[in-house]
């Protein structure tokens, strides 16, 4: 297929997959960072994006972080995760929480998602701790490996939350801990209940592209106050002294900037006004595309409050009349930006050593994913643009 001539003229700058919208306070808080000299590590914006982000979650401690995968590598630690543990982690994601789980020498067990929205299936969660997996001397091992199975970390994509209860029922039952990973997510709620309270700790992300960005950090909550002692003293280096250099364990690096904090706080003072944007787009998207053959939208479970943080939807090749990956190159013969999403992550070299259910699920979304763009400032116009060029597809 070529695409070399399109009967519209194309326009001449990109519509971005999603971009950062930075139109509040960031000057005037960064500045003040600047203008005081509290530029790095410690400083009042970094207090403030804590206790602000706990707030929006409503959970007692927040800990920040360098970056949401900071975030996940302390959340295991602290949650007691130790080498040759296993870790439950959904199939479909992307790659983080996986590679986390490697940092502290443990093991993913990757789990398939379910069709209708995606996440991690708790369905067959209950169905891999029940039957695959054998209770004794207060714990969990794998029939298969033998390894004791430590957590559970439900991935919220794509901004729709996982449908937890089952999966907490199953964590109480097995005595595991539930790691909730919501770096795609904030905002998002399940019956009522905001994405970050869910679980015994959660972690955000606020990368460039994520919701919210503070150019890059991230965010640990939870309500149990040791773990965030914990948390807090890991990512500062493990200093156990003030003055001394004295450190009882290995640290980490891990924290976030004062500049950084800054950028944040400013984001999230704007995040009910993101989120209404991004649901705004989501309903135009799926009014224009619910009729095009071939074309499925995400759906929103009757519990759950999307963000649709990245509006992602389904193509089948055979009724739309091209495959996700030919729609993505003619969205970018337009200068559309498009992406498919993540390969399931036991498809990938990097973690072909973990195990897990087969992922049939994860595979078809994975062929026929579109993600489009998403960013809180995309126009009507240059929404209108993307759902022109999927509605007259491949024929064009
Ligand atoms: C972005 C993301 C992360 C990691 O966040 P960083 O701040 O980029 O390290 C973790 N998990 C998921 C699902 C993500 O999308």
């Amino acid at each position: 297929m070529s695409y070399d001539q399109p009967d519209t003229p194309v326009r001449e700058t990109i519509i971005p997959l999603s971009v950062p919208e930075i139109r509040g306070n960031e000057w005037k808080y960064i500045k003040e960072c600047l203008d005081t000299g509290w530029v790095s590590s410690v400083g009042s914006f970094v207090e403030r994006f804590e206790v602000e982000v706990a707030a929006t979650v409503g959970a007692r401690y927040a800990v920040a972080t360098a970056s949401g995968t900071a975030a996940l590598h302390i959340a295991l630690l602290v949650a007691g995760v130790e080498e040759d543990d296993e870790v439950l982690v959904p199939a479909l994601t992307f790659i983080a929480p996986a590679n986390a789980v490697r940092y502290v020498g443990a093991w993913p067990r990757f789990v398939d998602v379910d069709p209708d929205y995606w996440q991690m299936d708790p369905e067959k969660v209950v169905t891999f701790l029940d039957q695959e997996c054998r209770w004794a001397n207060g714990e969990l091992r794998n029939k298969t490996t033998g390894r004791r199975i430590k957590a559970i970390v439900p991935v919220h994509i794509l901004g729709h939350p996982v449908d937890m209860d089952p999966i907490r029922d199953a964590a109480r039952k097995y005595n595991l801990v539930t790691i909730e990973d919501g770096t795609e997510s904030l905002g998002a709620k399940y019956k009522d209940r905001m994405v970050g309270h869910l679980g015994d700790i959660a972690c955000f992300s606020f990368n460039g592209n994520k919701i919210i960005t503070s150019g890059g950090g991230g965010m640990i909550v939870t309500e149990n106050a040791s773990w965030a002692e914990r948390a807090r003293y890991l990512t500062t280096q493990a200093r156990d002294s003030a003055v001394e250099y004295i450190h009882n364990s290995i640290g980490f690096n891990y924290r976030l900037t004062n500049i950084q904090a800054a950028m944040g706080v400013a984001q999230l003072e704007r995040l009910d006004e993101y989120l209404e944007r991004k649901q705004r787009h989501a309903r135009a998207y799926a009014q224009a595309l619910c009729e095009v053959p071939g074309v499925a939208v995400p759906r929103e479970a009757a519990w759950a409050v999307h963000t649709f943080w990245l509006y992602t939807i389904l193509v089948d090749p055979y009724e739309y009349g091209c495959s996700s990956r030919e729609l993505i190159a003619l969205l970018k013969s337009r200068h559309i930006e498009s992406r498919p999403l993540w390969m399931p992550i036991p498809m990938t070299p990097a973690h072909r050593q973990s195990d897990g259910t087969p992922m049939d699920v994860s595979r078809r979304l994975y062929e026929r994913a579109v993600s489009l763009p998403s960013s809180v400032g995309l126009t009507a116009e240059e929404r209108g643009e993307v759902i022109g060029v999927i509605r007259e597809g491949p024929s064009a």
